[in-house]
């Protein structure tokens, strides 16, 4: 099957349910992709939402306004999360103006692609530096916060939710990309080692492991025809992720529907996990 053959992809448009009134979010890399549908998501759902973003200042001033039509909170916050006083002062204001934390998104995240023979250093290390170093620090700043206030009833019933935006690439290895796929499987075992951590505090540590989602930073997969139909045969659902569908399972993630959850990675993935190469052979 070819995507001209495919059924047309329905944007989904189903509601969020307002399972997150009352709390504080913050989704880092949130100018874009994945991070803005999951700021407008968290917002949908009644949170109160911290837009990071550290390039694309009016797409993350869009994402504010979305979240204020949707009848909650946010504002845009310029932040590099490689930087520990950028995160520190980026926590510092949403606590002296929302007055607290509850959920992180951990969202950011680049890729810088070469063949191991040609990846220099630079690549190497721009790619950690965000991917794990970044999450590190905000999910540092995040758990002293939560630890410092523990829980409160009327808000959740755990003291703080945190989600690694992560990657099928935690588990998939990923030839031409060896700087990425480390990131992303470093993130998932620090997730898990936090999450064991900090468990008997009820703080709640997760991931989500997006497979192909339609955003900037894997247009080359999907812009063209045929690159996208070189993506479908990678996915037995045969369609391209949408930021959306991520985005959904983001807001439930971090609500108490989800409560008894933490350590473990939610896979999005249109079933990319599967090994579809053998669905017609081995
Ligand atoms: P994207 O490029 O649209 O989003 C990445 C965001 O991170 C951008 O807004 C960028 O400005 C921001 N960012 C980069 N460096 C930053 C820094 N130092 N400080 C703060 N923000 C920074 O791409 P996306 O697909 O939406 O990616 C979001 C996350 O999802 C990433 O962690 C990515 O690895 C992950 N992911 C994406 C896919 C996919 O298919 N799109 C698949 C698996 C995982």
């Amino acid at each position: 099957m070819s995507s001209s053959d495919l059924p047309k992809v329905v944007e989904p448009t189903c509601a969020v349910p307002r399972l997150l009134e009352g709390q504080k979010a913050l989704v880092t890399g949130a100018s874009s992709g994945i991070g803005r549908a999951v700021a407008v998501a968290l917002g949908q759902a009644g949170a109160d939402v911290v837009v990071n973003w550290v390039s694309g200042e009016d797409a993350a001033e869009e994402v504010v306004h979305e979240i204020g039509a949707a009848g909650a909170r946010a504002y845009a916050y310029r932040a590099d999360i490689t930087s520990e006083e950028d995160v520190a002062a980026m926590f510092a204001k949403m606590l002296q103006d929302f007055g607290g934390i509850d959920i992180l998104v951990n969202n950011a995240g680049i890729q810088k692609d070469a063949p191991i023979h040609e990846m220099t250093l630079e690549q190497w290390n721009k790619v950690i530096s965000v991917n794990l170093t970044g999450q590190f620090l905000c999910a540092r700043e995040a758990i002293r916060e939560f630890r410092r206030r523990g829980v409160v009833t009327d808000v959740s019933c755990a003291a703080g939710k945190i989600i690694f935006m992560s990657s099928v690439h935690e588990t998939i290895p990923w030839a031409g990309h060896v700087n990425y796929a480390a990131s992303k499987g470093g993130a998932m075992l620090m997730m898990k080692s936090i999450a064991q951590e900090v468990a008997s505090q009820r703080i709640r540590v997760n991931g989500i492991a997006p497979g192909a989602i339609k955003t900037p930073i894997n247009e080359s997969a999907w812009k063209t025809p045929e690159a996208l139909d070189a993506l479908l045969k990678l996915i037995p659902y045969k369609r391209i992720g949408l930021p959306e569908d991520v985005a959904r399972v983001a807001a439930w993630l971090a609500s108490d529907q989800a409560d008894y959850l933490t350590g473990t990675t939610v896979v999005v993935d249109g079933g990319m996990m599967l090994y579809p190469g053998f669905s017609e052979g081995g």
